[in-house]
């Protein structure tokens, strides 16, 4: 399929993870997201995480009185999960993708700890915080 794909109908486009935002609301404007916390794609998580996001959001809006305090409620109960998710989907991406991994990472039982590790257990984790 690649050798068939003619070069210049390739868009390559980089894949860029957000640096910790400082505060991600202010006023009555806020962030969800990847505008907040764009991560890489190598856990399939972004996406789950604005859904989060805007469940959370919603919650803190119905349960906090004044919009100030839900909104710093909501930045409250998302930073760390996300942070976490955004680590542990850089961290998986770092193995994966790899060029000078040596062969023997790639097959047999060290591939099968690293991938446990890296993979299903945040997989794992990020379920069971739901
Ligand atoms: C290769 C790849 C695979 C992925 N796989 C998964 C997956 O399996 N599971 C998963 O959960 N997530 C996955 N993601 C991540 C997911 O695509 C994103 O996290 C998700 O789309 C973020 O949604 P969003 O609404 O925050 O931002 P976006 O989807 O980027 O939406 C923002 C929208 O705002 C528009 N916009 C920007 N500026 C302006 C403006 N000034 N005026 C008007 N409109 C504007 C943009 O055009 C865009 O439509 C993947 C991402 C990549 C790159």
């Amino acid at each position: 399929m690649i050798q068939a794909t003619e070069a210049q109908t390739i868009i390559r486009t980089d894949l860029n993870e957000l640096e910790p935002l400082e505060r991600w609301h202010r006023g009555r404007v806020v962030l969800l997201g990847d505008a907040a916390h764009a991560m890489t794609p190598n856990l399939g998580q972004g996406a789950c995480q604005a859904i989060e996001d805007a469940v959370t959001l919603g919650q803190c809006l119905q349960a906090v009185e004044g919009v100030d305090a839900a909104l710093d409620l909501y930045e409250k109960k998302r930073v760390e999960r996300v942070g976490q998710v955004v680590a542990d989907s850089r961290r998986f991406g770092e193995v994966a993708h790899n060029e000078v991994s040596p062969p023997c990472l790639l097959s047999g039982e060290p591939f099968q700890d690293l991938f446990r590790g890296l993979y299903m257990e945040p997989l794992e984790r990020i379920v069971r915080q739901v």
